[in-house]
């Protein structure tokens, strides 16, 4: 009979502000684990944008709906950020943890610390920052695809995340890793290698299952 360790599932988070890559490094996770790591689904009242799926990208709600929900209390928790309303449903975070299915998040960086509270000992949080702040605004700048209004709004926020990001210097278990996107491969290294560490704590570990490898057999 194989044996296998069992553990929760780990809720692992990306953040960094909109052009850090993170959904570069998100999109070529989910391929390289396509079956052992999944995308939680958040519900936004922003609307779509082209190239977006519906239940893929994101669950759209318009304002009043979204609103509902929360009031129903069926977010786990829920943020408003450009304007527009984020959350995650709670349905989707405890079937992750519970069922032992890693999740895996692209969400703000107050959001990410809302499941650290939550669940300090199953989220592993990963926040990317790029080379310097002018290589963000070029890149963000590059996609053309938002608005002179929109990018402003987009620098605003990555400069609320880096304070953010600055104030939790120290604070152990909060935000777990940093790195720095340089170089596209050498990052997606680096965050991958996160992935297959945090999988091999033993903390998370149900001590049932890591007993059936410590049997000792009498005789030689
Ligand atoms: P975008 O509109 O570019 O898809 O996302 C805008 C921001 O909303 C990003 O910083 C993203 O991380 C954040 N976000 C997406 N989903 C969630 C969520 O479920 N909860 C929270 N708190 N933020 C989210």
């Amino acid at each position: 009979m194989e044996r296998n360790l069992v553990r929760k599932g780990i809720l692992f988070v990306l953040m960094g502000p909109t052009g850090s890559g993170k959904t570069t490094f998100c999109n070529r996770l989910l391929s390289e684990f396509s079956e052992t790591l999944h995308y939680s689904v958040s519900a936004t009242s922003r609307p779509i944008r082209e190239g977006e799926v519906s239940g893929k990208s994101y669950h759209f709600l318009n304002r009043a709906e979204f609103l509902e929900r929360a009031g129903a209390g069926e977010f786990f928790e829920w943020e408003e950020t450009h304007g527009n309303l984020y959350g995650t449903l709670r349905s989707t975070l405890l079937d992750g943890i519970n069922g032992g299915r890693d999740l895996l998040f692209q969400i703000d960086i107050r959001g990410a610390l809302n499941f650290k509270r939550a669940f300090p000992n199953n989220t592993v949080t990963v926040f990317i920052l790029p080379p310097s702040f002018t290589d963000l605004k070029g890149r963000l700048r590059n996609r053309g695809t938002v608005d002179r209004e929109e990018l402003a709004k987009r620098f605003g926020t990555a400069q609320q995340e880096y304070e953010s990001l600055l104030g939790l210097s120290g604070d152990t278990g909060k935000v777990d890793y940093l790195v720095v996107n340089r170089d596209l491969q050498e990052t997606y290294e680096q965050i991958r290698s996160v992935v297959i560490s945090e999988r091999a704590r033993y903390h998370r570990m149900d001590l049932p299952s890591v007993r059936q490898f410590c049997e000792v057999e009498a005789g030689e």
